[in-house]
């Protein structure tokens, strides 16, 4: 059996790692194909090094956000590969170019993360979550919540509970990063002493909402190291906006040296939406720069506060952070990455 794994942006690299070596090791022939949303080596390259995954056997190196400009090469791909189905991952516009082209081509799409919902139609990611959900064939859900979302919305793809495959990434990698990274050395951090921070979302990076996070992280009272995204800190650059002394701003980190980063700080502070879940998962409390999150759980268990953009209200929830004991286990045992391909056996298998 063959899928073609669609994938362009930096969450989705890190939720292929263990899905490709679990369709391995089902004999599944995976083509990987690349969209190039994402091109930075930071943001790219360094996931494919570290995280081991295997050559894209299509690269689009597009450069674009634009849905519209991925379809014909991932058409041409679809042609030439004729999977059983097509594996998109999460929220994005390479997620929903991926469901375009293959809804087009006649293949049946899986989607990995299926259900999940902010409430927020303004974020394009919020749209291409519902697009791509009514388009899958397959909708492989983090957790009974999604599940439920998507039969309250009568969504018409089958629908499976399998876990979360970045929980598998996050129990795999983060003890060997621990280990091996020496960033906290470097940077002459101990454990539980800082904030890490980051920032990318569209509407975060807007001059006056992103003036108004700068100034929340400013006045955060302990170390904050800050992984700026490249729009992040073109962004900060362009409008003059400045960062207090105590904001180590770095660039994108590799996925082992933020994984160590972010599993041993004293908080999380993001609009991310993959750090919220890895912060709960390492046991680390979170503050989000967001009004709405899709991994509600996590709020509604205190382990993560929506704060939005109010400077005021970004420091004393990051100084009031604590994480609450007794949290049951959330997104799955680290092992969805079997169940997908396991699934994807059942239903497209020869
Ligand atoms: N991440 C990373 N280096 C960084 C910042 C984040 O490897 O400097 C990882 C993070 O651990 C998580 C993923 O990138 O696995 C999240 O991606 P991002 O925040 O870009 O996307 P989102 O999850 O919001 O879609």
């Amino acid at each position: 059996m063959r899928v073609l794994s669609v994938v362009g942006n930096r969450p989705q690299f890190v939720k292929s790692a263990p899905l490709s070596v679990a369709l391995r090791e089902r004999e599944i022939d995976e083509a990987l194909l690349h969209t190039g949303q994402h091109y930075d080596r930071e943001l790219s390259q360094v996931f494919f090094e570290e995280l081991g995954l295997p050559e894209p056997r299509y690269s689009l190196d597009l450069h674009t956000a634009d849905p519209d400009a991925m379809v014909p090469g991932i058409l041409e791909a679809l042609e030439r590969e004729r999977p059983a189905c097509t594996l998109v991952y999460g929220d994005t516009n390479s997620t929903l170019a991926g469901a375009l082209a293959s809804v087009d081509a006649g293949v049946p799409v899986a989607h990995v993360e299926a259900g999940l919902r902010s409430g927020d139609l303004s974020m394009p990611e919020e749209r291409n979550r519902i697009e791509v959900d009514r388009l899958a064939a397959l909708l492989l859900c983090p957790d009974e919540r999604s599940r439920a979302t998507l039969a309250r919305e009568r969504v018409p793809g089958r629908a499976e509970v399998v876990g979360d495959v970045m929980a598998d990434a996050t129990m795999q990698l983060a003890p060997i990063a621990r280990g091996r990274s020496r960033l906290l050395a470097e940077l002459e951090l101990a454990p539980g002493t800082y904030a890490v921070a980051t920032v990318h979302r569209e509407a975060n990076v807007q001059p006056e909402r992103l003036r108004r996070l700068a100034d929340g992280l400013s006045r955060i009272n302990e170390p904050v190291v800050f992984s700026a995204h490249p729009r992040t800190a073109s962004a900060l650059e362009r409008n003059g906006i400045a960062l207090g002394a105590h904001v180590l701003q770095l660039e994108p980190l590799g996925y082992l040296d933020f994984a160590a980063l972010a599993s041993q700080a004293r908080v999380v502070v993001t609009d991310s939406g993959g750090l919220q879940k890895e912060a709960y998962w390492y046991g680390v409390p979170c503050v989000t720069l967001r009004d709405t999150t899709e991994w509600v759980d996590t709020v509604e268990l205190g382990a993560n506060r929506l704060v939005g953009d109010d400077p005021e209200l970004i420091a004393a929830a990051v100084a009031a952070a604590r994480m609450p004991s007794n949290l049951p286990r959330l997104y799955g045992d680290g092992q969805a990455s079997g169940r997908v391909a396991e699934a994807l056996c059942t239903l497209f298998g020869p």
